[in-house]
């Protein structure tokens, strides 16, 4: 037990030598034969220093997060950040639409209302814009594109989303197939062609 103490001292005392740039702290947390290697809470991995992106107020002068990790999550924080936006911006538009009658919980529930996930729409969007002019949602968006209805939404008359009835017209106005992303002078030019109806011009709005 005795030889085993010093073998433990010996090798603390090698760890904290090579820890020398690290916090205490961090000695502590890390394993004391591996002081090289930085573990990614992310994806668990341990790895070199050089798999870490540098950051000046942290304490060990290096992000927690590996450079990997670090690229994935800005890709989906931007490919989710489209998502939100389109969730968002449906929710202020139900809200208007429905008025009083429009459910406590809609943004929590916005998905279960439509009767489809927003990702998909998303799916179908990027699709058709793909055929009928080449660029992607994200690139629609950039340059103020709106989600416009097909058929107009105030042609609908939705009222309420409670009854079967209500919710089936609510489903068919905010149906994938009623949705078509355009910019905004086609919008414009829309508004024009139906110059009877002064709300189509409205309707689209930017997200
Ligand atoms: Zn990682």
């Amino acid at each position: 037990m005795e030889n085993l103490n010093h073998l433990q001292e010996d090798l603390n005392a090698t760890a904290s030598r090579e820890e020398a740039q690290s916090t205490e702290e961090e000695a502590q947390e890390e394993s004391p034969k591996k002081v090289r290697l930085k573990k990614c809470p992310r994806c668990g991995k341990k790895q070199g220093l050089e798999n870490f992106a540098k950051h000046d107020t942290s304490s060990d002068g290096y992000q927690s997060y590996c450079k990997q990790c670090k690229s994935n999550m800005h890709k989906r924080k931007r490919k989710k950040n489209i998502t939100f936006r389109i969730k968002h911006h449906f929710a202020t538009r139900i809200k208007d639409q429905l008025g009083n009658a429009c459910p406590q919980h809609l943004s929590r529930d916005l998905e279960e209302y439509l009767g489809y996930r927003i990702s998909k729409l998303r799916s179908h969007l990027g699709e058709e814009l793909q055929l009928r002019e080449g660029i992607t949602v994200r690139e629609a968006f950039e340059r103020g594109y709106h989600i416009d209805h097909v058929r107009p939404l105030s042609s609908f008359h939705c009222a309420e989303v409670d009854s079967e009835a209500g919710l089936e017209l609510f489903r068919e106005c905010w149906a994938i197939t009623n949705l078509v992303l355009i910019s905004a002078e086609e919008n414009l030019a829309k508004g024009a062609k139906y110059s009877g109806s002064e709300e189509t011009s409205r309707e689209a709005v930017r997200i």
